[in-house]
């Protein structure tokens, strides 16, 4: 936190002060064997904060059957600290309007104070052990931060005010930035100052990060971050998230179904109007309970369809990344990382099974010279119709043809072993030599080239698999076949004979 100017702002002359009244029923309420009867005259001797605390009691706020004449009758009906809590409500109400200055939005101001005070009041009788009155005075004074700053520094605050909208997150995270400090920070030193008690300045000091809450006090901060879901809501910000929100915490926190908590926020809706009425603070026009909850459920299904459709739009973008991850860009065919994948799986499984597998190696023959003599293009088409026609082929025997790198293609054949693979692969030399491949789109300087290509088998199988102890060296087993195939002539097919065990070698 900024020292000096967290100084200039608590020292600043204009700042809200606490009314005498309130500061004595402060103290009052500090000692322990305080009387019903002296705070009652305390709060009699303002006979103005006296009539508007006993209006309130007797509204449908309290739903009390007995209308009480005096303060001291209300305390009895309704306890002394319900009592403290509206006077000290009215008279810091009264303070803030008392410092109002020009070029601060205040109906925004009590438009949250009155909402969240009420949602916390309401949310409070539902849960065991918060305070209905205290989190009524937290919702009320949250934000009286807000109001010290800008007495302070208005010049400096009003553009941070403006730049984060009515968006409260916004606002503390601009008011960090710019003041190393927020109005949660500022209100709860002015709470501590003004004596109120500790679980009030926790109130305002974590209404925006109620997770950093200690706990002593979690329960009530929880309530009035509830509360605040439900303001934001009721006065029309973001209908549709917040509507969401505020059922999954009631669901969450309190085992509350929709219906519970859509009654709630009815309640709130209609006893906060008549707060604003009893406080005489204007928080503007707002929609009716009614109207925002249907706005909200429209909202609500809009916004879960969206998150349907953003979903699979991502799974299908994340499906192609993958695929384009393991796929040859030129031939369409599976590259060579698919291959490595590929091969140690089927590796792994013969090893498991006692089963055997076969690695299929092809280096097509004089290569370089279709492109010298025909050019790149004719290269490349080649390549193009080679990994399509070995697609179909190996494809019809299981196996997934890879390209390997440059001219040379592989691929595994699982269940497969030296002479069934030779058999395959010699099927297709043999057809791929007789199937001249067209090029006449590629500017070649003939219609059809007879490409042929040179084969290399190895398979690991129960009788050799001592040959083979990881399927690199089978892989390097099968490229030397090829390395054989091109030393018999090229167009031919190649099998790896692994060397017998020495057991069987002396044997035989
Ligand atoms: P051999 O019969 O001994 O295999 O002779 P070769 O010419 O096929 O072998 P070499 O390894 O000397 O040449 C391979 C050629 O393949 C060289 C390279 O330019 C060409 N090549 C590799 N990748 C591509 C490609 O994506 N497109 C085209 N058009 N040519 C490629
Ligand atoms: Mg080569
Ligand atoms: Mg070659």
């Amino acid at each position: 936190m900024n020292g000096a100017l967290l100084e200039r702002v608590l020292s600043a002359p204009r700042l809200p002060t606490l009314p005498m009244v309130a500061m004595r029923v402060i103290e009052l309420t500090d000692k322990k064997d305080v009387s019903l009867k002296e705070l009652a005259v305390t709060i009699e001797n303002d006979q103005a904060l006296a009539s508007k605390v006993l209006k309130t009691v007797n509204s449908s706020f309290y739903g009390l059957t007995k209308k009480c004449t005096t303060i001291n009758q209300a305390m009895v009906s309704l306890g002394m600290n319900a009592v403290k809590t509206l006077a000290l409500g009215f008279s810091l109400v009264k303070m803030i309007k008392d410092s109002q200055s020009a070029g601060f939005d205040y109906e925004d101001y009590w438009q949250r104070g009155v909402y969240t005070g009420t949602a916390a009041r309401i949310i409070a009788s539902h849960v065991r052990g918060v305070d209905p009155d205290e989190v009524f005075l937290g919702g009320i004074l949250q934000d009286v931060g807000m109001i010290a700053l800008h007495q302070a520094l208005e010049t400096e605050y009003v553009p941070v005010l403006t730049q984060s909208g009515r968006d409260h997150r916004a606002l503390a995270r601009f008011e960090s930035k710019v003041f190393e400090m927020t109005h949660a920070d500022v209100g709860a030193l002015m709470a501590q100052r003004w004596r109120l008690p500790d679980l009030l300045v926790s109130l305002i000091k974590f209404h925006e990060r109620p997770t950093s809450s200690p706990l002593d006090y979690t329960n009530a901060v929880r309530v009035v971050a509830l509360a605040n879901v439900s303001a934001d809501l009721l006065v029309g910000k973001e209908p549709g998230p917040n509507l969401r929100k505020f059922q999954e915490r009631c669901s969450q926190w309190h085992a509350m179904g929709p219906d519970e908590s859509d009654a709630l926020l009815r309640r709130i809706g209609a006893r906060a109007k008549e707060l604003a009425t009893l406080l005489k603070v204007d928080i503007g026009p707002t929609p009716t309970t009614d109207e925002i909850l249907s706005i909200a459920n429209d909202r609500m299904v809009q916004i879960s369809l969206q998150a349907e459709r953003d979903a699979e739009a991502l799974a299908q973008k994340n499906a192609a990344l993958l695929r384009e991850a393991v796929t040859d860009s030129l031939t369409g065919a599976a590259n060579r990382r698919r291959f490595n994948e590929d091969s140690a799986e089927a590796f792994a499984e013969s090893v498991r099974d006692g089963s055997s597998m076969a690695v299929v190696f092809f280096d097509a023959d004089k290569f370089k010279s279709i492109n010298d003599t025909h050019g790149h293009q004719a290269g490349d088409a080649v390549l193009v119709e080679l990994a399509m026609r070995m697609g179909k082929h190996f494809g019809d025997e299981g196996g997934l043809v890879c390209r390997y790198g440059g001219e040379e293609f592989a691929v595994v054949l699982r269940g497969k072993g030296r002479a069934e693979a030779a058999m395959i692969a010699e099927r297709f030399r043999a057809a791929q030599a007789g199937s001249p491949i067209d090029v006449r789109e590629t500017g070649a300087k003939a219609e059809a080239l007879t490409v042929t290509v040179s084969v290399g088998v190895a398979a690991l199988e129960p009788q050799t698999a001592h040959a083979f102890s990881n399927v690199e060296q089978l892989v390097r087993a099968a490229d030397q076949a090829v390395y054989a195939a091109k030393g018999s002539g090229r167009n031919c097919v190649r099998v790896f004979n692994p060397k017998p065990k020495q057991s069987e070698a002396a044997a035989a």
